[in-house]
């Protein structure tokens, strides 16, 4: 394959480090992106010919290639042998239009990109399957002195890493902050075999700590600072544009906690744009919930950034006060013209409720981007006939202890408007044939 990738400052787009350096960092101390030679891309495909490969490869081609990500190989990783690639079938996932839902937003056409419906349930597949393929694919091939795969995390991340590396059969090590995320997360790394520590300190108090413990570069710093997880991260933008058909949405709302996914979102319109698939870039708004809303804060402040102690909220796994992405973020947004929203607790757990009962299973980070949505309908920014795409980032299953929380005991500072209580019945005829006519009742309503 005539294409190649490398990594360089992602700041100022200069240096050359190669993709099996360990090097997460430029010497001015910038995150690092991979870039693509886009001339070699360009002369191998014209736009339709991408268009076509892609296509033919969705979600049929032989293994690795039907994956979401491995499909687009040679714009994620064309250096790879494809027999060093650990692929989980991640990505491909349903653009689901959401009808009833978005009718009641005032919407024509919104659909949810179903990121969480995945092999760990979450969007952090798609950029883990390429770190952990790259990680593989230098332990076999080199002496690389690499000893096992480490991340911080807020659930997401470490299922992801922890499943990729057991299928690879590398050791993996996650940072989680005590009692943070949820019983289904926490489950999914000791499954996988990781070395699960619980540590008495928030998210960025791990991100901090695992930033020393990889110094050596004896483990692996699987973090979205490390810009391969982007290159995976980047298709979702990607496979929205190919299953409108190659048409652009007028809009794509994303909720952002480290940020490494808007970042990605961007760079994949971005190299679609350079490689003449599309033709113009879609408005891209970041949502964050109020508890854990320093870009919100910057947005609202000309760009201004100070990091936050982020507060407890439902979206857990955004709970970030100082982003690792941000400077590629704002970079992003501001040349883009994108936008920031923000929600508080009530607002995305009654929006997440809304979105269920149109038969959507909406996590709540997702209700985060549907509850900013609405506000943006409301004050007329986004319009009825414009085209929404919401990126759903998990599935609503790894959050279902929340679910429980809104629709039983409550969660506390918020009312549950739209709660759905679970009805303890004598088993009589009479009594259950009562209930069902008061549910059809205020059902049909
Ligand atoms: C990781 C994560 C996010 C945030 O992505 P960032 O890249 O950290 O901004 C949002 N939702 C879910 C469910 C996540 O796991």
């Amino acid at each position: 394959m005539s294409c190649d990738a490398w990594f360089r400052d992602a700041i100022t787009r200069e240096g050359r480090w190669e993709l099996d350096q360990i090097v997460y960092r430029s010497d001015a101390g910038n995150l690092l992106e991979v870039t693509h030679d886009l001339d070699a891309l360009r002369a191998q495909h014209d736009a339709d010919g991408w268009r076509a490969l892609w296509d033919q490869r969705y979600r049929r081609a032989p293994y690795p290639l039907q994956s979401g990500v491995w499909g687009k190989k040679e714009l994620v990783l064309p250096g790879i042998p494809d027999e060093h690639v650990v692929s989980l079938g991640e990505g491909a996932t349903p653009l689901v239009h959401t009808g009833r839902y978005g009718e009641q937003l005032g919407l024509d056409e919104l659909y949810l990109k179903q990121c969480g419906t995945t092999h760990t349930g979450s969007f952090k597949d798609l950029g883990m399957t390429v770190l952990v393929s790259q990680v593989n694919h230098i332990v076999k091939s080199s002496d690389s002195g690499i000893l096992g795969v480490a991340c911080a995390s807020t659930g997401d991340t470490s299922a992801a890493l922890a499943a990729y590396c057991a299928a690879a059969g590398l050791p993996s090590v996650v940072l989680l902050p005590y009692a943070k995320i949820s019983p289904a997360q926490l489950i999914q790394p000791i499954a996988n075999g990781a070395l699960t520590l619980a540590l008495d300190t928030d998210f960025d108090g791990c991100m901090r700590l695992i930033q020393q413990l990889t110094e050596d570069r004896k483990l692996y710093l699987a973090n979205s600072m490390n810009s391969l997880r982007v290159e995976g991260q980047k298709t979702v933008g990607i496979e929205i544009i190919q299953q409108l058909d190659w048409n652009v949405p007028d809009w794509v709302l994303i909720p952002g906690g480290n940020l490494g996914n808007v970042s990605a979102l961007y760079k994949g319109f971005e190299e679609l744009l350079a490689l003449g698939v599309i033709k113009r870039m879609p408005r891209v708004v970041c949502c964050q919930a109020e508890a854990a809303n320093p870009l919100y804060r910057a947005y609202q402040n000309d760009w201004a950034f100070e990091a936050i102690t982020a507060g407890p909220t439902q979206a857990s796994a955004i709970r970030i006060g100082d982003p690792v992405s941000l400077p590629k973020a704002v970079a992003a947004l501001q040349k883009h013209g994108g936008m920031v929203e923000q929600a508080s607790e009530q607002e995305l757990a009654d929006e997440c409720a809304l979105a269920d009962r149109c038969g959507q299973f909406t996590c709540p980070h997702t209700g985060v981007a549907l509850a900013a949505l609405r506000k943006l309908v409301t004050a007329g920014t986004i319009r009825k006939h414009e085209r929404v795409v919401v990126v759903s980032t998990a599935h609503g299953l790894k959050f279902s202890n929340v679910k429980a929380d809104y629709h039983g005991d409550g969660i506390a500072g918020i009312e549950a408007h739209h709660a759905n209580r679970p009805v303890r019945l004598d088993a009589t005829r009479d009594a259950v044939y009562d209930a069902v006519m008061r549910h059809i009742d205020t059902t049909l309503a």
